[in-house]
């Protein structure tokens, strides 16, 4: 190597690429002395999908919005920046869905729409009475079709998650339940996701019991019996653990290069070069935290199948729509939001004023809609055309009787990557390839995990591996 000081280059200024880019400096640097990052990021922001908006004088995210607490790498993260003091928990956690009966609650201690049992099943009136006596048949049922003998082995044969729930509990629990619950996550048809990359617990655990409400139970105990909460926030919304998070890394020296699209990625011997539209910049080890198609593009020479396998990896867009309604007394919403069975262009809506105790305001109610891609064709009209439509179905679904006083809209285009079966296969294959270039590694939603908690622990990761690779090269 030319110089002693390593030179690493993170592509992606989202939360993945920005997490790396920290752990290579809090980890593996002492600030700028042992370390050189170089951060890439085509847009004139960094944060990619997460984005907090001021809506009606408060901080509103039109990205994600809350985090899983049990995050071990998420945990780890906000406390090295110092973000737990603004840390704010959902003040409600009753989710409903929209059926063509209207609001039905659903029950707590469901699991991905999975009931423990037929009980709560039948009271939350979601099902239809035959949708109910279909699911009961799980429990005398036999073995899932999709598992062939429930030995480790098996753990390896994917399946679409459409394809357990509907043969152990019916179309029913598969449409009104499964769908909404894991479309509001996952981009893509239950009929395409990976069972093994969105639900490996089912995977496992109907393994040795082979009803899917016995397989939930010790889930749900443990969750019933945990009264902590599950999902956090910030109070300025998610966008403050990016604006802490970017203060770091200015701080300990990282560069950071807005608007610099990674056009290219070349190798020559032991060094990376990285070229933007203006200039060529040398790197000893490189982080791709892209989304697939991007990474593809850079990696089409240097490792051809994998950049195929990467393009494989389909997207899927999002609209997302605040909404503030000023006359709150007929608005009494007891819940995080709703979801919806069926049909429609709103695939969900968080009452966020009811969600989160610092958005609410007793001068106006805010909500926030999302549009699914089925409906894409609409992110082509106006906000205002949008607001006015998506305002419509919220008010069948709610009965709201007024106009929303001001709205906002924001259109994901290629948002959520889609897990179809054999997506855990085809990671390896591409991490493979990646690997064996040497000094480079990929990591983000594309992979392991789309939430944010998963992305950042895939960051710390991608960067270990580099990181060894480049000790390993000094030794020698
Ligand atoms: C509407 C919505 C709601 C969500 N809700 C939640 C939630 O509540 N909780 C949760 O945990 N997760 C949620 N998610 C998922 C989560 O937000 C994302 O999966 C995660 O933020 C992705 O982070 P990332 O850094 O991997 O990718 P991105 O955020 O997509 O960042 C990638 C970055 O790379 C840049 N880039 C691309 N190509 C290049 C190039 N060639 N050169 C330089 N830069 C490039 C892009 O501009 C972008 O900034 C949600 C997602 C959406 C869209």
């Amino acid at each position: 190597m030319k110089t002693s000081r390593l030179r690493v280059v993170v592509v992606g200024g989202g939360i993945t690429g920005l997490s790396a880019a920290w752990h290579l400096c809090s980890q593996y640097g002492n600030d700028t002395k042992d370390i050189e990052v170089m951060l890439f990021e085509k847009d004139i922001r960094v944060g990619g999908k997460i984005l907090t908006k001021d809506f009606m004088g408060a901080k509103v995210d039109f990205g994600p919005d809350s985090l899983l607490i049990r995050s071990i790498g998420g945990n780890r993260l906000f406390e090295e920046l110092g973000v737990t003091d603004k840390s704010v928990f959902p003040a409600a956690n009753k989710i409903w869905i929209w059926t063509a009966d209207g609001l039905k609650a659903l029950p707590r201690e469901f699991i991905l729409g999975i009931p423990p049992k037929l009980s709560p099943l039948v009271r939350s009136g979601i099902l239809t009475v035959s949708g109910a006596i279909r699911a009961g048949l799980d429990l005398v049922l036999p073995g899932w079709i999709g598992d062939r003998g429930g030995s480790d082995d098996n753990y390896h044969h994917d399946a679409s998650v459409g394809s357990l729930v509907r043969s152990r509990l019916g179309n029913q629990v598969a449409d009104k339940l499964t769908t909404p619950l894991l479309g509001g996550i996952h981009a893509g048809s239950i009929d395409d996701l990976s069972l093994c990359a969105v639900a490996p617990f089912l995977k496992k655990t109907t393994g040795f019991s082979k009803s899917l409400m016995r397989a939930v139970r010790p889930l749900t105990a443990s969750y019933s019996s945990n009264s902590k909460p599950v999902f956090q926030s910030f109070e300025d919304g998610m966008g403050y653990m990016v604006d802490k998070l970017l203060a770091k890394l200015i701080g300990c020296g990282v560069t950071i290069n807005y608007e610099s699209e990674v056009k290219e990625l070349h190798r020559k011997g032991d060094v990376w070069r990285v070229s933007t539209l203006e200039k060529d910049y040398e790197a000893d080890g490189t982080v791709l935290a892209t989304p697939a198609y991007s990474t593809a593009a850079l990696l089409g020479d240097l490792a051809p199948d994998a950049a195929g396998l990467l393009k494989s990896i389909k997207y899927e867009g999002v609209g997302v729509v605040g909404l503030s309604y000023a006359n709150t007394k007929n608005i009494k919403l007891d819940g995080t939001g709703f979801l919806v069975a069926g049909t429609h262009l709103v695939t969900g809506c968080t009452w966020l004023s009811s969600k989160w105790s610092h958005l609410s305001n007793p001068d106006h109610f805010l909500l926030r809609a999302f549009i699914g891609d089925k409906n894409r064709e609409i992110y082509d009209s106006t906000d205002d055309e949008i607001i006015a439509l998506v305002h419509e179905e919220l008010s069948k679904a709610m009965g709201l009787d007024q106009p929303p006083s001001a709205g906002m809209v924001v259109r994901w285009v290629n948002a959520l990557p889609k897990y179809q079966v054999g997506h855990l296969e085809r990671v390896k294959k591409i991490q493979d390839e990646v690997s064996s270039l040497g000094t480079i590694a990929l990591c983000g939603a594309a992979y392991k995990g789309l939430s944010v908690p998963a992305c950042i622990t895939q960051s710390y990761d991608a960067v270990a591996q580099v990181m060894e690779k480049l000790s390993e090269r000094k030794s020698h």
